[in-house]
C-alpha cells in the first residue's frame, strides 16, 4: 500500500479508547513505569462516560451497614445467573478500593454532613441478600461520570502516558494469532499510523448506535468489537442488549435511575403507580429489564400517557425542590432543555430507551481476551486485551444494575493494565513486523474512501437501526428475530453499493461514519443472531415465545464468530463460571425470579 505513506510509533503498551476504563488502565499501566499510548477517537473527556449520571457502587456501608457479599449476590442475581462469579467476587471485593483511590486522585464525590461519602438507593442494589433497599451508589450530585473522566485524564498526564487525539483507530495487527498492534488514521491532518506494541488493550466502548433511539453518544459505535471479529476472533453474550426505563420521551437522553433512587417513581395513563403491581418489593427500584417490561406492558394495554398512549411519566414534583437543586441538577436541565418540562412541577414523558451492551468481547477477570481453542473456551488471545463496555468479563451478565459499570471501568481497567505490563520490561525490544502489517486495514479504508455507489451511508444506518429498534426491543419473538435477520442481512447486502462523497483525508467525516457505520453493522448481525439462538427468557433477552428462563440448557454464554464474505454467523458456548475466586463466599446458586 505505497499510496498511503506510513508513520511508525513504538510503545510497551497500547490502549485504545479514552473513557474511564482506558484512562484507568492507562494510568495504572504508566504509572508502573511503562511507555503507553493512548489512542482516542474523540478528545478523552468527550468519552460517552462524561455522560454517566447516577454513580458508582461500593459497599462502603456510609448510608448503613453494607457488605461486599451483599453486592456480589445483587450482582449475580441482576445477572439472571449469566455473571461469571469469579470476576463477580473480584469487582464486588475491589469496589471499596477503587472509589476511595478516586476519591484522592479527587473525584468531588457528594458527601453527608459528617463528611463521608454520600450513598444513594439504586435499583436491584439490597442489604443482607435480598432483604431490604441498599444505599450503594456514590455519586458526585448527577454528574458522576463528568467529575470521574476529568479525574482521571488529569492524574493519567502525570506519568508517561502518550495521548493519540482525534486518531482513528482502524484495525488490530495480528500475527499468528498474537496481537502486534494496531491501526490508525490521524483525523486532523490525515496522516496513517502503525502503533506496534508488546500489548493492545481495547477500550471502545458498547455499540447503542446499533439503534435507532439509544442513551449513547453518537460515537459509540463498538469499534473495537468489530475489530475483534475481523481478527476472526469471537463475541460473546450479544443477545444482552440493556433498555433503561427513563429515556426522555422522543429524545433518548437518559433520565439517570438515580432519579428513583432519590423517591421518583412512575405512573401509567390512569395515574397509577403501576409497578407496586408487577414488583411488589422493588416497585420503581426493581432492576432495569424489570422496570422496561412492565412500561412495554403497560403501553401496549392501552395504558400508557400523552395523545398516542405511547409513554409513561415519571414524577419527582413531590420531592424537596433542595434534593432535587443539589442531587439531581443535570437531570433538571435535560428534562427542561429536551421535554420542555420543569420538574419540580410536571412529570417528565420518558420510554425504555437502549443503554448499555452487555455483550462484548470475552475476558478474564484480568482483561486478558478469550476465545475457544481446542476445546478450551478460555484460551487466552495473547497480546490483547479488553475492558469497559467494550468488554464481556462477564459481570453484568445478562443485564447489569445501574452504578455497576463505572465501577467495572475502575476495577478492570487497573487490573488490566497492571496485568497488560506483567512480563515485559520497560522498553523491551520488539520483533519486526510482518511486512504487511496494516495492509488489511489500509485497504478497507481504501476501499470505502473510494466508493462510487448509489446509497448514501445514511440511509443503510437508517434501515439498520429501524430493524435493530424494531425487531431485536424489549420484547423479542422468534417472528420478530427472524424479520430482522432479513432486514439487517440486506444492509448488508447493500454494502457494495454504498457511495462516500468525499475523497479527502482530512476531516472526512463522511469516511469516519461510513466506517464507523461498517463495525455497527457486523455487530447488529451478531446481536441478532444470537438472540434467535437462545430459546429462553433472561435479563434483558425477553422472548414472549420462550417466557422462561431454562437453566438447564441456557446457562451458558454465547459466542459468536462472523463471516465477513458471507454474512453468516457461527455459534458457540462458553460454561459460566460457577465457582468463585476465595473461601470467603461460596458459589450462588440459581433462584426463581422474584422482586
Ligand atoms: C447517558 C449514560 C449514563 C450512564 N450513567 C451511568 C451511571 O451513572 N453509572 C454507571 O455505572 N454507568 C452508567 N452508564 C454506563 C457507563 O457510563 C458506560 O458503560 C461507560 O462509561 C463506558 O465506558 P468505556 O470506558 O468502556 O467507554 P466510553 O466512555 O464509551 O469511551 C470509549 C472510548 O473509546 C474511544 N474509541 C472508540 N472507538 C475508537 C476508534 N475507532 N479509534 C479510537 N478511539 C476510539 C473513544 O474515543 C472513547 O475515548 C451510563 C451510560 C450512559 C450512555
Amino acid at each position: 500500500m505505497t499510496a498511503y505513506p506510513i508513520i511508525d510509533h513504538t510503545f510497551d503498551v497500547v490502549v485504545v479508547g479514552a473513557g474511564g476504563a482506558g484512562l484507568r488502565a492507562t494510568l495504572e499501566a504508566a504509572k508502573l513505569g511503562y511507555k503507553v499510548a493512548c489512542i482516542t477517537k474523540v478528545f478523552p473527556t468527550r468519552s460517552h462516560t462524561v455522560a454517566a449520571q447516577g454513580g458508582i457502587s461500593a459497599a462502603l456501608g456510609n448510608m448503613s451497614e453494607d457488605d461486599w457479599r451483599w453486592h456480589m449476590y445483587d450482582t449475580v442475581k441482576g445477572s439472571d445467573w449469566l455473571g461469571d462469579q469469579d470476576a463477580i467476587e473480584f469487582l464486588c471485593r475491589k469496589a471499596p478500593e477503587a472509589v476511595y483511590e478516586l476519591e484522592h486522585f479527587g473525584v468531588p464525590f457528594s458527601r453527608m454532613e459528617d463528611g463521608r461519602l454520600f450513598q444513594r438507593a439504586f435499583g436491584g442494589m439490597s442489604l443482607h441478600y435480598g432483604k431490604e433497599q441498599a444505599m450503594r451508589t456514590c455519586a458526585a450530585a448527577d454528574r458522576t461520570g463528568h467529575a470521574m473522566l476529568h479525574t482521571l485524564y488529569g492524574q493519567s498526564l502525570k506519568y508517561d502516558s502518550n495521548f493519540f487525539i482525534e486518531y482513528f483507530a482502524l484495525d488490530l495487527i495480528m500475527e499468528d494469532g498474537v496481537c502486534r498492534g494496531v491501526m490508525a488514521w490521524k483525523l486532523d491532518d490525515g496522516t496513517i499510523h502503525r502503533f506496534r506494541a508488546h500489548r493492545v488493550i481495547l477500550a471502545t466502548g458498547g455499540y447503542g448506535r446499533a439503534y435507532f433511539s439509544c442513551t449513547s453518544a453518537h460515537t459509540c459505535t463498538g469499534d473495537g468489537n468489530a475489530m475483534v471479529l475481523r481478527a476472526g476472533l469471537p463475541l460473546q453474550d450479544m443477545e444482552f442488549v440493556q433498555f433503561h426505563p427513563t429515556g426522555i420521551y422522543g429524545a433518548g437522553v437518559l433520565i439517570t435511575e438515580g432519579s428513583r433512587g432519590e423517591g421518583g417513581y412512575l405512573t401509567n395513563g390512569a395515574g397509577e403507580r403501576f409497578m407496586e403491581r408487577y414488583a411488589p418489593n422493588a416497585k420503581d427500584l426493581a432492576s432495569r429489564d424489570v422496570v422496561s417490561r412492565s412500561m412495554t406492558i403497560e403501553i401496549r394495554e392501552g395504558r400508557g400517557v400523552g395523545p398516542m398512549k405511547d409513554h409513561i411519566y415519571l414524577n419527582l414534583s413531590h420531592l424537596d425542590p433542595k434534593v432535587i437543586h443539589e442531587r439531581l441538577p443535570g437531570i433538571t436541565e435535560s428534562a427542561r432543555v429536551f421535554a420542555g418540562v420543569d420538574v419540580t412541577k410536571q412529570a417528565i414523558p420518558v420510554l425504555p430507551t437502549v443503554h448499555y451492551n452487555m455483550g462484548g468481547i470475552p475476558t478474564n477477570y484480568l482483561g486478558e481476551v478469550l476465545t475457544l481453542k481446542n476445546g478450551d473456551p478460555d484460551t487466552i488471545v495473547p497480546g490483547l486485551f479488553a475492558i469497559g463496555e467494550a468488554a464481556c468479563v462477564s459481570v453484568h451478565g445478562a443485564n447489569r444494575l445501574g452504578s455497576n459499570s463505572l465501577c467495572d471501568l475502575v476495577v478492570f481497567g487497573k487490573a488490566a493494565g497492571a496485568r497488560a505490563v506483567e512480563g515485559i520490561r520497560p522498553g523491551e525490544n520488539h520483533t519486526d513486523l510482518p511486512k504487511d502489517a496494516g495492509d488489511n486495514a489500509l485497504a478497507r479504508l481504501d476501499r470505502f474512501r473510494n466508493a462510487k455507489g448509489g446509497t448514501p451511508t445514511a440511509q443503510l444506518r437508517g434501515a439498520m437501526q429501524r430493524a435493530m429498534q424494531e425487531d431485536a426491543a424489549v420484547f423479542r419473538t422468534g417472528e420478530t428475530l427472524q424479520s430482522g435477520q432479513k432486514r439487517v442481512r440486506d444492509v448488508y447486502r447493500g454494502i457494495p453499493d454504498i457511495g462516500v462523497s468525499d475523497r479527502g483525508m482530512v476531516w472526512n467525516t463522511d469516511l469516519v461514519e461510513t466506517l464507523e457505520f461498517d463495525n455497527l453493522i457486523s455487530q447488529a448481525i451478531v446481536t441478532i443472531d444470537s438472540a434467535i439462538i437462545r430459546t429462553e427468557s433472561r435479563g434483558a433477552h425477553a422472548r414472549e415465545d420462550y417466557p422462561n428462563r431454562d437453566d438447564a440448557n441456557w446457562m451458558k454464554h454465547t459466542l459468536i464468530w462472523f463471516d465477513f464474505k458471507t454474512a453468516d454467523t457461527q455459534i458457540d458456548y462458553r460454561p459460566v463460571h460457577n465457582y468463585t475466586l476465595s473461601n470467603d463466599i461460596e458459589y450462588i446458586p440459581p433462584k426463581a425470579r422474584t422482586y
